[in-house]
């Protein structure tokens, strides 16, 4: 049996995961239930936020497959509600709504981001998988044992620690520490998407399950109602999306900005102000710009989740994607695994299951660019600013009713 958290007599694994985000989580569980010996890796000890509460219809049984039924005896995952669907105001002034009620789940979700981690992560444990938290991944080396391709440095906030391994997963998100430290470049972008957030609270009740999603000048909105503790006040995210290096961009970072950005949407400010909600909170910002990395697998390691491959907050599909190809990571690490136990090729590019995950992954960049650059082309107006003139190139493709945003919010 692998040893616990607390209990890591071994320093010595099948894989090591870099980062416990869904992506993190996923893998492990994928490997865990194999019996691979998988130590899985996470830096932050308690974060006070985070990005990205909404899951469409299409994720219902991705969610249940690794976290059990939502309504069940056993489930312990804190806060969560079911979604209607997206309204939006998109291609033009007018609502449009894209209703879950006409899908085959009938809902999609909003969650608790932090308590919905931490459950993935529980889920990761007890299918046998190390988790040490409060440690960071330093460094690695590739090692010519027959046995353990890598020797790891792990920090902690009080100790330096040596680990092998035979096979490495990055899923440290944005950053992708690991494909960084093995010398992996990002593909040049010049997309500088920037996500600035604002809590709101009211003391009133506010029964809304649906993702509002509003273009803008500069940019584009989105706000959810938050899931809630019992007792405690009503809570509402508002997001605004610019490029960096716009003047927007600058306002938007500092709360006078960002309320005067906010009086000019038609449809979140006046929301706010019916509900009677007032901000809380400092504003906080992530980045939120399209990115890939070079190469998604290499010689014993690869890249799942945002560290292989992040979108922009307006495809929805970030969770999903972590979470999916979690999975199929997981799967095709465990049968390149066994394949090499029984004297099979190498853990690189070459092996039939890596290429197979390869694959996977440079499908799916180029599905996102597609509906990412169709669903911006769909917006026809402002065509004087900068953010929407950098999104608008000639020779994408027409496809789906630009209208019904619903994964594309
Ligand atoms: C504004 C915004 C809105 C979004 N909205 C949505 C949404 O509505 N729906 C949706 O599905 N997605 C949304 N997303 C995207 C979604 O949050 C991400 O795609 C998702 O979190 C990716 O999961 P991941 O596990 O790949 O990476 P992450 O969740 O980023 O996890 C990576 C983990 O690695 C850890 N780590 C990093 N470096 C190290 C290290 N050196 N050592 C150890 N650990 C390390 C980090 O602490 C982190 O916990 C949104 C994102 C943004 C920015």
């Amino acid at each position: 049996m692998p040893p616990t958290g607390q209990d890591l007599a071994e320093t010595t694994w099948d894989v090591v995961i870099v980062g416990a985000g869904p992506a993190g989580a996923a893998t492990a569980i994928t490997l865990a239930k194999f019996g691979q010996r998988v130590l899985l890796l996470e830096e932050r000890t308690s974060p006070s936020f985070k990005l990205g509460e909404s899951l469409p219809p299409t994720s219902i049984g991705l969610v249940k497959h690794f976290l059990g039924e939502l309504d069940g005896p056993e489930q312990n995952l804190p806060g969560l509600f079911r979604t209607a669907g997206n309204v939006s105001l998109w291609a033009s002034e007018q609502a449009d709504i894209a209703d879950f009620f006409f899908t085959l789940t009938g809902f999609g979700l909003c969650v608790e981001r932090l308590a919905f981690d931490e459950a993935l992560r529980s889920k990761a444990a007890s299918a046998g998988a190390a988790l040490l938290k409060g440690v960071r991944f330093e460094s690695c080396m590739r090692l010519t044992d027959p046995l353990f391709n890598w020797q790891l440095t792990l920090r902690s906030e009080k100790q330096s620690e040596r680990h092998r391994a035979r096979y490495l997963v990055d899923c440290s998100g944005r950053r992708a520490v690991v494909a960084r430290a093995l010398g992996i470049p990002l593909v040049p972008n010049d997309d500088r998407l920037f996500a600035y957030a604002q809590w709101f609270s009211c003391a009133g009740e506010d029964d809304d399950r649906y993702t509002r999603v509003e273009a803008a000048p500069q940019g584009w909105w989105y706000s959810n109602r938050l899931p809630g503790a019992e007792n405690k006040e009503t809570r509402r995210l508002v997001v605004l999306h610019s490029d960096k290096d716009l003047p927007a961009a600058k306002m938007a970072a500092r709360r006078q900005g960002f309320d005067q950005l906010l009086d000019d949407s038609m449809h979140i400010a006046p929301l706010l102000k019916a509900r009677g909600y007032q901000a809380s909170g400092e504003i906080r910002g992530a980045p939120a710009n399209s990115q890939r990395l070079r190469d998604f697998v290499g010689d014993a390691w690869m890249a799942v989740g945002d560290a292989a491959q992040a979108y922009d907050p307006l495809s929805s599909q970030g969770m999903d994607k972590a979470l999916r190809t979690g999975s199929h990571a997981g799967h095709m690490i465990h049968y390149a695994l066994t394949d090499l136990a029984q004297g099979a090729a190498a853990l690189d590019g070459g092996n039939t299951y890596i290429q197979q995950y390869d694959e996977q992954q440079r499908q799916l960049w180029h599905a996102y660019l597609k509906q990412r650059d169709f669903y911006y082309q769909a917006q026809p107006r402002w065509s004087d600013q900068p953010f929407w003139q950098r999104r608008r190139h000639a020779d994408t493709p027409r496809a789906a009713d630009p209208r019904k945003i619903s994964q594309f919010h």
